[in-house]
């Protein structure tokens, strides 16, 4: 969709109104010439002083006319950043209303494209602001539904009781582990993830660095006296090494890690089935690993061929209950909804599929096309559902999760996802994951090491985001891995150390 904007000149305006018009239209484009070309003409008007009043008027092909205005109080401020942000706002009310109106279609997230919703429930409470008052801005400013209001004030109170101190853990950090090897790569999937045949001599470098990071961050940890709330094994498939790898890692953890015993979680992501193995297993209970996930994504086994998981349905059952007999008693299973060729029928069966195991985290994704993917590259090949068949799907998750005791914990947005959905963890009561709530919510630094790690280094005082990224591709990660910690150390130096000890 070509859309025309006339009467904007500010250029910023063209990244948030074409995240919008994505919302509505697969690949828009953002015209401010040529509009001739166009297939909607939008033509704003912008008047600014105490308030901001915003007129949109939107001509079809046809020549038919919507309109919509929207005004609002403008707050001093000066941060001229904080002040283009409520011109933006504004202009994003009036151009969704009027593209609402145009395509029929109610956008339940309303103007906000971005990834963590429920953030902004949380600095409202932190604010201090009332709930019914917090909703109701929420609702005004952003015009989001009840509906999905609704669902964010189950998560925050959902958050708050698994982790009551959420908001005075800034001065603890979590702790993100990658490793970027996976059995193959799957079709939809732009994590760092090398297919790891063949590359023993990547593997034992890529180690060989990570374990000089958990070294040199564990004793910066130590001497500082900071605290780790979580660590959390991710990638690729952390269970795609040796047994023998494995657990030379988690004895690095517990060597160079202050107080691993009081960490209150670790997770391993051990998510393909195909790389589980009972040696594995028998490692991750020696070193008292809370967490694992083992992740279907769909139970039906020409689906996962379709996306490039080289393992069966049935090994999936199998390794879950190995798991199980093994003793890992929390465990969180993936599904995604709209993968290729999937529609209503294969996910209530996948749903019944879960029913039989129960585990005791259900992760519901939906389908996202990320630009590197495969999948997105080539995706005249993949049949995937539409809009309001991915609405279906997601209604009959949340009421089988109702339905089956799991509550909604922690959710997030991505760009180009099917039907501008969402991903929502859920879990049986107290089996939450405590890492999951610390990435979404941004109350806390996570050190991310290893490839393709992303630290999020949040100042414990001003609550600033700095982020710092390892390199993807096991390559410049071994051949920069000391320079990338002494990086980190530095920003951790000036967070926590020049602001006074921890409390
Ligand atoms: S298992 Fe996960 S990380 Fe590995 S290729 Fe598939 S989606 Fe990517």
């Amino acid at each position: 969709m070509r859309i025309s904007i006339i009467g904007l000149e500010d250029e910023r305006f063209s990244r948030p109104l074409r995240l919008i018009a994505n919302l509505f239209f697969e690949e828009s484009q953002i015209l401010t010439a040529n509009a001739e070309e166009a297939d909607i003409q939008i033509k704003f008007t912008l008047q600014v002083n105490k308030h901001v009043s915003v007129f949109a008027e939107l001509k079809d092909n046809n020549g038919k006319v919507y309109v919509s205005e929207y005004q609002k109080e403008m707050v001093s401020s000066d941060s001229e950043k904080e002040w283009f942000k409520q011109l933006k706002n504004a202009v994003a009310h009036a151009y969704l209303t009027v593209l609402q109106d145009f395509s029929g279609i109610t956008q339940k997230w309303g103007i906000l494209t971005g990834v963590r919703p429920t953030k902004l429930l949380h600095r409202k409470i932190q604010e201090g602001v009332p709930l019914a008052a917090a909703h109701q801005q929420l609702k005004e400013d952003y015009l989001i539904t009840d509906e999905k209001i609704k669902l964010m004030q189950q998560i925050v109170d959902r958050q708050l009781s698994v982790v009551p101190d959420l908001y005075s853990l800034q001065k603890e950090v979590s702790i993100y582990i990658g490793i970027p090897f996976c059995p193959t790569k799957c079709a939809y999937c732009t994590f760092p993830a090398y297919a790891i045949n063949g590359r023993q001599g990547s593997v034992d470098s890529f180690l060989g660095g990570l374990h000089y990071e958990m070294k040199k961050i564990g004793a910066w940890l130590k001497e500082k006296g900071v605290r780790i709330t979580t660590v959390y094994y991710g990638g690729g498939t952390p269970t795609s090494i040796t047994a023998n790898e494995m657990d030379m890692l988690y004895e690095e953890m517990y060597d160079s890690f202050p107080d691993v015993e009081n960490i209150r979680e670790i997770t391993v992501e051990a998510g393909r089935p195909d790389t589980i193995t009972p040696e594995k297993l028998e490692v991750l209970k020696k070193w008292n690993i809370d967490r694992i996930s083992i992740n279907p994504q769909s139970y039906t086994q020409e689906t996962l061929k379709a996306i490039g998981r080289h393992h069966t349905v049935t090994e999936t059952v199998e390794k879950y209950h190995l798991a199980r007999s093994m003793g890992m008693n929390n465990i969180n299973m993936d599904l995604i909804i709209g993968l290729p060729g999937e529609g209503v029928p294969e996910f209530t069966h996948s749903l019944a599929e879960t029913e039989k195991l129960m585990p005791e985290s259900l992760t519901v994704h939906t389908l996202s096309f990320k630009r590197a993917s495969e999948m997105t590259k080539n995706k005249e090949k993949y049949k995937v559902a539409g809009r309001d068949e991915a609405e279906k799907m997601m209604e009959l998750a949340e009421v089988w999760t109702e339905g089956h005791g799991y509550v909604p914990y922690y959710l997030y947005r991505q760009k180009n996802i099917l039907g501008n959905l969402e991903n929502v963890g859920y879990s049986l009561p107290n089996q939450e994951s405590i890492y999951n709530i610390m990435i979404m919510e941004e109350q806390q630094t996570i050190i991310g090491l290893g490839c393709g790690a992303a630290s999020k280094f949040i100042d414990p005082i001003t609550g600033k985001i700095t982020h710092f990224a390892n390199p993807k591709d096991p390559k410049s990660y071994n051949d920069g891995f000391a320079a990338y910690t002494e990086e980190k150390l530095k920003i951790l130096d000036e967070l926590f150390s020049e602001k006074g000890s921890p409390a």
